[in-house]
């Protein structure tokens, strides 16, 4: 007997209840359109509550001279390039609104006396162009969209795990997924689908990441519906992830203990910047000191733990309090370790995904009929390196655009078409999950592949060990063949951890085999046997399978925009 299924129709689901998803869903019901969000997170807890340092706009608040062609001539020169200059365009000029949207949702910035938006410094921008509340932007964010969200009266339903998207014909028609808490298949049928379900940073071992969050889903999601990603291979390492204890592994200590005078030092007392950036030392770059501690610790000069020691325990007891309160909070509840005292020890950790899915920059369509992509699921604003704050901008920008793009192509369509068949497939993939009793580990296979990315996909790569990650991905793919997946009385996360499974194997697949192809050393992608910049591969990657990488042209920056991108100083930008 097939098991029970709840069945609901709308006009557009959306897929993820963070930031982007928020924001398309909330344009979606403002405009009368039929909703439904879904998430496999509280809705209150998505990712993006934990954002710190703020998001960005040219707002000029503080700033008189800026404007949104500097922010786009900032991002394109931070990306290495890579980035797409249309979605840069569109995401710079759209930032002023979307921070109005945000405003009108009643999100409480931190003010100047005279009642305008304070801005300030954050990584490499010409001007003070980040706006923020406190060093909780992120949850503020999601508080104020989840509140605008209910004054809607949007459905949303934050306990359900999709599985597939359902599309017939090149043409999505919704999505399938179960309950968390009870298994109750869930299938949605849906004129237009918005994927907002976050990168796949967790497949690494140290991860700024939580458990269950950035596992690839969108990856996966995106490629078994005939989507294709792009460029993969680019994620940024945050220099500053705690090691210890191993389930908060990569838990980030804020750039500000740098930015308050923290020294990095390695096992032999040595202050390592010095070799790498004499002039900035700790203050260096986001990407330096990365590949500085990651060089530190592979030559044999790391901690017993395999990190390197940040040091603030020099400044004032009373710097330390003011200024780095949630550091010395962190420290104290996961270590039970005074910085006023000691040294942390921490070591790289893969905080974000430059890449993600394939789309349009006009408005995220995919290679899919009516399926849409935003926020760091997709791709096309950071290229090689993320400016700090432009992630959260560009969910609301694009949360706007997508949430409209998806209104118009529902109410242009004539007829639904759906397939039996790939219901069919869909529901006999959980079936089968349900069903298997192998003697295989989900939780080790995990492990397995965290490892396998840490080892030979980090900070640093080369071909041999790029190759090696495939061969040791083919090993353990074969294993997850036999696993055994066991439901209990608290509910079907072991379940979920399965298909978490599948979609990291399929995301780091992806980002083995683009990382091959990019043989040259460009922002965040360091290769080792290629240690130099090669123009040659100024070029998206675009994966459509494994083994699958093809290259595509990124249109030119307009003159109005190049003549404004010039080097730009951290000192004393760093924040978050
Ligand atoms: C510590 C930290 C600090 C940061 N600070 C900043 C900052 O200061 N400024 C800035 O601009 N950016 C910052 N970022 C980055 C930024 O927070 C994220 O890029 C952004 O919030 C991502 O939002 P999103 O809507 O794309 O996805 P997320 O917030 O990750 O939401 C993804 C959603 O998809 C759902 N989902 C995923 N898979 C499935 C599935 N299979 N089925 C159902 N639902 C699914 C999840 O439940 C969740 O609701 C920071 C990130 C971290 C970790």
């Amino acid at each position: 007997m097939r098991p029970a299924e709840l069945r609901i129709a709308t006009s557009v689901l959306v897929i993820g209840t963070g930031g982007s998803g928020l924001r398309a869903a909330i344009e979606l019901a403002e405009r009368g359109v039929d909703v439904i969000a879904v998430g496999k997170r509280p809705k209150a807890d998505a990712h993006t509550s934990l954002a710190a340092g703020g998001i960005n706009a040219a707002l000029a608040t503080m700033d008189p001279d800026d404007t949104w062609q500097q922010h786009a001539a900032d991002t394109l020169k931070e990306s290495y390039l890579l980035a797409n200059p249309h979605t840069v365009q569109i995401v710079a000029e759209g930032a002023e609104r979307g921070i109005e949207d945000l405003e009108r949702y009643g999100m409480p910035f931190a003010r100047e006396e005279d009642g305008r938006i304070s801005q300030r410094f954050f990584g490499a921008h010409t001007f003070r162009r980040t706006a923020f509340a406190g060093d909780y932007t992120g949850l503020e964010i999601q508080r104020t969209l989840v509140n605008r969200a209910a004054q809607l009266d949007l459905p949303i339903l934050d306990t359900v795990y999709v599985t597939r998207l359902l599309v017939r014909d090149n043409v999505i028609f919704g999505a399938y997924g179960f309950d968390l808490a009870d298994g109750t298949r869930v299938v949605i049928h849906a004129d237009s689908v918005i994927l907002a379900t976050g990168g796949h940073t967790r497949i690494w071992r140290r991860t700024s990441s939580r458990r269950d969050e950035n596992t690839g889903d969108s990856f996966r999601l995106a490629v078994l519906a005939g989507a294709r990603i792009r460029d993969p291979e680019l994620v940024q390492f945050h220099p500053s992830g705690l090691i210890d204890p191993a389930d908060a592994a990569g838990t980030l200590v804020s750039e500000a203990a740098r930015g308050e005078g923290g020294m990095l030092r390695n096992a032999l007392g040595e202050r390592f910047m010095a070799r790498y950036d004499p002039d900035r030392l700790e203050l260096s770059t986001r990407d330096r000191i990365a590949l500085a501690a990651y060089t530190e610790i592979k030559e044999g000069r790391g901690t017993p733990n395999g990190g390197v020691w940040l040091d603030v325990s020099h400044l004032p007891r009373e710097t330390i309090m003011r200024r780095l309160p949630r550091v010395y909070q962190t420290l104290l509840e996961l270590q039970m370790l005074d910085i006023t005292t000691d040294p942390i020890e921490i070591a790289p950790t893969a905080h974000y995904s430059m890449g993600g899915i394939w789309v349009r920059p006009e408005d995220h369509s995919t290679d899919v009929e009516g399926l849409y992509a935003i926020g760091e699921a997709a791709s096309g604003l950071h290229g090689a390196n993320r400016l700090g704050g432009n992630s959260l901008i560009e969910l609301l920008v694009f949360g706007r655009i997508v949430g409209a793009a998806a209104a118009a192509y529902s109410a242009g369509l004539e007829v639904q078409q759906r397939s039996a068949g790939a219901l069919a497939e869909a529901r006999a993939e959980v079936d089968e999950l349900l069903a298997a009793d192998g003697p295989e580990n989900v939780r080790s296979l995990q492990r397995a592949i965290r490892d396998t990315m840490t080892e030979h996909a980090g900070v640093v790569r080369d071909e041999a060990g790029l190759l090696a990650g495939l061969a040791e991905l083919d090993a353990i793919e074969a294993r997850v063949a036999d696993v055994g997946v066991h439901p209990d009385l608290a509910g079907f996360q072991d379940l979920a951890h399965a298909f978490d499974l599948k979609s990291a194997a399929l995301a780091a697949r992806a980002t083995l085999d683009a990382a091959l192809v990019r043989r040259e050393t460009r922002g965040c992608h360091n290769r080792s046997d290629y240690p130099d910049l090669d123009e040659s591969l100024q070029v998206n990657l675009v994966w459509s399978g494994p083994g699958r990488v093809d290259r595509e042209a990124i249109p030119p920056i307009p003159d109005e925009i190049a003549a404004l991108m010039r080097e730009v100083a951290t000192a004393g930008k760093l924040v978050e």
